[in-house]
C-alpha cells in the first residue's frame, strides 16, 4: 500500500510538473504574442434602443497565434491576470482602441463616439492607474468622458473603501465607469449607490433567457428600474433576436449589445457598420 501510494504520488507530481510547464509555456508565449504583434482588437457596436444609433464600441480583444489560428480572450485572459501579463496587454489595448475610435470619431464626424474598454482587477488595483489612463487619453486626444472603463462586480468587491477611492480617482480625470456583467455577483446595492457609477451591463445570461423564463425577465426588469431610478444607463449584453430587442425595447431598456445588432468586428470591417443607422 505504502508502494502505491508512493507510486500515486509521483502520478500526481508528474502532472502537476507538466500543467506547471503548460502554463510556463503558455505565460513566454503569451509575452511573446504581444511582442510579435499577435493581438488584434475587435469592436462590437453598442446600439441606442431609440432609433439605432451606434453610440459607441466595446474593445475585445483578439490573439492570432500563427498555427493555432484565432484563440478567445477567455482561453487566456485568466492565466494574464494571475501572471500580471494582462497589466501591458491592458495598457496596449487602451492605447490602440482609443487611437482607434479618435480616428473614427473625425473620420465619420461623430465627435461623442464613446470607447468601452474592459479591465482587469489587476488593473484597477494598480496605484498608476489613473495616471496611465490620463496619459493614454492625452497622447490619443480622446475627451476622457468618450472612455467608460467596464469593471466587473468582483474587481469592485475587495476592500470597498479602497475601490470607492480608486473609482474617485478615475472619474476624477473624467472617465465613466461601468459595471460589467451585472446580475452575477454580488455587489450589494449601497455600494451601487455609493461608488461612482454610470452605467450597468445586464450580463448576457439574462438577457439570453428574457423570453423564456420568468425569472430572467423580472431581473431584467429589476435592473432597468434601478438604472433609471439611480440615474445609470442601462445595456443589454448579448441580445441575439428581434424577439429579445422588442422586449427590452419595452421594458425601457436604452443601450443594447450583441449578435442580432452586430458582432465584434476588426476596425477595418466596422466603417460599414458605423455607417449604418438603423436596426436590422
Ligand atoms: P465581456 O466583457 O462580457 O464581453 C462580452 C462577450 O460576449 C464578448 O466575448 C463578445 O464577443 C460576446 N458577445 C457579444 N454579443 C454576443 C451575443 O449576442 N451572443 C453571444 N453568445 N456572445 C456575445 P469575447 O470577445 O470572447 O470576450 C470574453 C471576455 O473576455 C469579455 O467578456 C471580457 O471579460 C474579456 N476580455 C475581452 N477583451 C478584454 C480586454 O481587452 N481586457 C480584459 N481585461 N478583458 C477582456
Ligand atoms: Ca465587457
Ligand atoms: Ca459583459
Ligand atoms: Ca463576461
Amino acid at each position: 500500500a505504502a508502494e502505491q501510494g508512493g507510486n500515486r504520488f509521483q502520478f500526481y507530481a508528474d502532472e502537476m510538473n507538466s500543467t506547471a510547464l503548460q502554463r510556463l509555456m503558455l505565460e513566454s508565449r503569451l509575452r511573446r504574442a504581444l511582442e510579435q504583434g499577435e493581438f488584434v482588437v475587435y469592436y462590437q457596436p453598442i446600439v441606442s434602443v431609440a432609433d439605432g444609433q451606434i453610440l459607441g464600441v466595446e474593445a475585445l480583444l483578439r490573439w492570432f497565434h500563427p498555427e493555432i489560428g484565432m484563440v478567445s480572450p477567455s482561453e487566456f485572459i485568466p492565466l494574464a491576470e494571475e501572471t500580471g501579463l494582462i497589466v501591458p496587454i491592458g495598457n496596449w489595448v487602451l492605447g490602440v482602441s482609443c487611437r482607434q475610435v479618435r480616428r473614427w470619431q473625425e473620420q465619420f464626424d461623430r465627435p461623442n463616439l464613446r470607447l468601452s474598454v474592459n479591465l482587469s482587477a489587476r488593473q484597477f488595483e494598480l496605484d498608476d492607474l489613473p495616471a496611465t489612463i490620463a496619459n493614454v487619453l492625452r497622447e490619443t486626444n480622446l475627451a476622457p468622458e468618450l472612455l467608460e472603463l467596464e469593471l466587473t462586480e468582483s474587481v469592485v468587491m475587495g476592500d470597498a473603501e479602497e475601490a470607492e477611492q480608486r473609482m474617485e480617482d478615475l472619474t476624477a480625470i473624467g472617465v465613466r465607469l461601468a459595471i460589467d456583467d451585472f446580475g452575477t455577483g454580488y455587489l450589494s446595492l449601497g455600494y451601487l449607490r455609493r461608488f461612482p457609477i454610470q452605467a450597468l451591463k445586464i450580463d448576457r445570461s439574462f438577457t439570453t433567457e428574457i423570453e423564456r423564463d420568468h425569472g430572467s425577465l423580472t431581473i431584467v426588469k429589476a435592473i432597468i428600474g434601478l438604472g433609471e431610478n439611480l440615474g445609470m444607463r442601462i445595456v443589454a449584453e448579448g441580445v441575439e433576436s428581434q424577439a429579445q430587442l422588442s422586449l427590452l425595447q419595452a421594458l425601457r431598456c436604452t443601450e443594447v449589445q450583441g449578435y442580432y445588432l452586430c458582432r465584434p468586428l476588426p476596425a477595418e470591417e466596422i466603417m460599414n457598420a458605423l455607417q449604418a443607422t438603423s436596426l436590422p
